[in-house]
């Protein structure tokens, strides 16, 4: 780390950095408060939770202080893209301003090279390795040349990173030279720990002033009580919205019958003789065992072992099966370098299988994934009391999103006096930029002819924006059906989710100004498309939770009777922003965001959901939005 610089006011900081950009030394009232505030909050111990609305340049404002304070910040986001512009952009600027300023990004295990791994891979060969894998065949074949790219790459490389790969290859091939956290002994009791790329971008991040990584990072590290990432002096989360549902994912647990698989065949080559080799088998039968009684049950189903024999069966014989491994495995000479790696994945399994077995009323125990490859997960209910402790117990904490979600102090388990709020608001003018427009009279989504309204209304709202849209749906079936029905009424390409890679799409859209663009959920988040290719936003309905979704039912039973107004109103504003925020990108956007479905515009809780969105004209009359739109569409021709 670099000793503490001479501290400057951050302000002025913030005008050197900021001198460089484009358009240089822009003064933003909105990022000079959240700079000052966040330099309050880090100096004098105390969290903070900013919403900075879109516009506000909310990464320097927290980056700038981060840099001066002369303690290591570890920065997380939710989203890669987040963390490419933090690294490629925002910090360069920074350190290149501020002088000397050490900046590491830091991922998680699977995403570097395992020295241990290829080195397993060169003894045993890759034919033998493959067949070991179940990959013998043309499948297995057509993996070997890949083997051999990351079998020179580990030879050359000094990061051992997926992303500095020349040349791209399959998840399958990564897979069988990467460890996840739960496979690696860690670096003492692993034979390559010296030379180990994780261990290796872990005492580069040990020496930066900025740490950057992801949330699910900063999950295993509570998870892990606190053994992944270097001592720190504070915390920044962007994307905080995305917080409670990653440290859901995070502090949970999940069992497949694959990993079984993996334990056992990686566990076998290792074994010499009939009976240990047989505990491997116990293994692998246990694991197939699970699978099957997993596919008895629905995907999303929440379970009960009470209720549920068999599975409490299935999961009494994955531990003994797992003991009788563990027994063999730990027979092994010390001086077998592929042991370690055996013992940790088996331990870890044993681990988890212990936790689904003791579920507690505070978790939730349900069923994910498709008939033939089904997961048994456990959710903790509530992240609040694992926050407070490995969180917010160990450093100030910085949180900030383009939309904070209602509520979330008390979700995130911090009382009001604990964490001070403020909103810097958006430097855009909303109301003179933007429509949000509900239509009124689309009828009973349940009635017939429903879906056939809302194509017809997209399809108009299309035609009148000249393409320029992004048509955001809350189903994959509401997503094809509405892009087949509206395919016949436009005349503008559509880009439809499915049809490429999500990167691909995103570019033709950003390249093509007539293109409308067709996605769910998982493309709402981050999309930050400017200008003229973007002057629509269609969204087909409320994005509620599903009523039978497992975990929001159990956080649903908690809550009681005002769970839909604490539970689910509150994740459907956060999501809902999030879709209307990416119309407006820049001061000079201008357009309407549709939201098909008319509770917006009528239900008592409505307000709960507007006061959550930027402040844009409201309008319910088709005539004035096509108007509006038919404006743009000739100012952009
Ligand atoms: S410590 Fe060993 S097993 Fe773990 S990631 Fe590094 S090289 Fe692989």
């Amino acid at each position: 780390m670099t000793p503490p610089p001479t501290q400057e006011p951050v302000g002025d900081a913030l005008t050197k950095v900021t001198a460089s950009l484009p358009g240089g030394g822009e003064d933003r009232p909105g990022q000079r408060r959240m700079a000052e505030a966040v330099e309050e909050a880090l100096v004098e111990h105390h969290h903070l939770i900013v919403q900075a609305g879109t516009g506000t340049g909310k990464s320097l404002a927290y980056l700038v202080p981060s840099a001066l304070l002369g303690k290591p910040v570890v920065v997380a986001t939710a989203t890669k893209a987040l963390q490419e512009q933090l690294a490629s952009r925002d910090l360069p600027l920074v350190a290149s301003a501020l002088g000397d300023v050490v900046v590491a990004v830091l991922k998680g295990r699977t995403n570097y090279l395992c020295r241990q791994r290829t080195a397993e891979l060169e003894e045993r060969g890759f034919q033998a390795s493959l067949a070991e894998d179940g990959e013998s065949g043309p499948a297995g074949e057509r993996l070997v040349p890949q083997l051999q790219r990351l079998i020179s790459f580990e030879r050359s490389t000094a990061s051992g990173d997926r992303a500095d790969l020349p040349e791209a290859v399959s998840d399958r091939a990564w897979s069988m030279v990467s460890v996840s956290a739960r496979e690696c002994p860690g670096k003492f009791s692993c034979p390559q720990g010296e030379r180990c790329f994780t261990e290796m971008a872990r005492a580069h991040a040990a020496e930066a002033d900025v740490i950057v990584i992801n949330l699910h990072l900063l999950g295993a590290h509570l998870a892990s009580g606190g053994q992944v990432l270097p001592d720190y002096g504070a915390v920044v989360i962007d994307e905080v919205h995305e917080l409670e549902e990653v440290m859901t994912q995070s502090l949970g647990v999940e069992l497949t019958a694959n990993r079984f698989r993996t334990i056992a065949s990686s566990s076998r080559s290792l074994l010499k003789g009939e009976s240990p080799k047989a505990q491997a088998t116990a293994v692998a039968d246990a694991g197939e065992g699970l699978g099957l009684t997993l596919a008895e049950h629905d995907e999303g189903e929440e379970l009960h072992l009470s209720q549920a024999e068999n599975l409490a069966t299935s999961l009494t014989l994955c531990d003994a099966a797992l003991r009788g491994l563990l027994a063999e495995l730990r027979k092994l000479p010390e001086d077998e370098p592929a042991g370690p790696r055996a013992v940790s994945a088996a331990t870890r399994a044993l681990e988890d299988v212990g936790r689904l077995r003791g579920a507690s009323d505070d978790e939730v125990l349900w069923v994910s994934g498709p008939k033939s490859a089904r997961s048994l997960n456990l959710s903790p209910i509530d992240v609040s009391a694992a926050l407070k402790e490995g969180l917010f117990g160990a450093s100030p904490v910085v949180m900030t999103s383009a939309t904070v979600p209602l509520g979330i102090e008390r979700r995130l388990g911090l009382d009001e006096e604990e964490v001070k709020a403020l909103d810097v608001g958006s430097p855009f003018d909303f109301r003179r930029q933007s429509i949000l427009y509900v239509p009124t009279d689309l009828g009973d989504r349940r009635a017939e002819g429903a879906e056939e309204r809302i194509a017809e209304e997209i399809s108009a709202l299309i035609n009148a924006a000249g393409g320029r849209t992004l048509a955001l749906f809350t189903s994959r079936r509401a997503l094809n059906e509405a892009a087949d029905r509206v395919a016949n009424q436009v005349t503008h390409p559509l880009l439809v989710q499915g049809a490429s890679t999500n990167r691909a799409l995103i570019e033709d859209f950003r390249d093509h100004e007539d293109a409308c663009l067709f996605a769910t959920m998982g493309m709402w988040q981050g999309l930050d498309i400017q200008g003229p290719s973007l002057s629509l936003v269609t969204i087909d309905r409320l994005p509620f939770g599903r009523p039978d979704d497992p975990l929001l039912e159990a956080r649903r039973r908690r809550a009681g009777s005002g769970a839909f107004m604490s539970v689910d109103v509150p994740r459907a504003a956060t999501l809902l922003a999030q879709g209307v925020g990416r119309l407006i990108r820049s001061g000079t956007d201008r357009g309407v965001v549709a939201v098909l479905d008319d509770r917006l515009a009528k239900a008592g809780y409505r307000n709960a959901l507007l006061n959550a969105l930027p402040d844009m004209k409201r309008s319910i009359d088709r005539l004035e939005v096509l108007s509006f739109l038919r404006e743009i569409a000739a100012e952009a021709d």
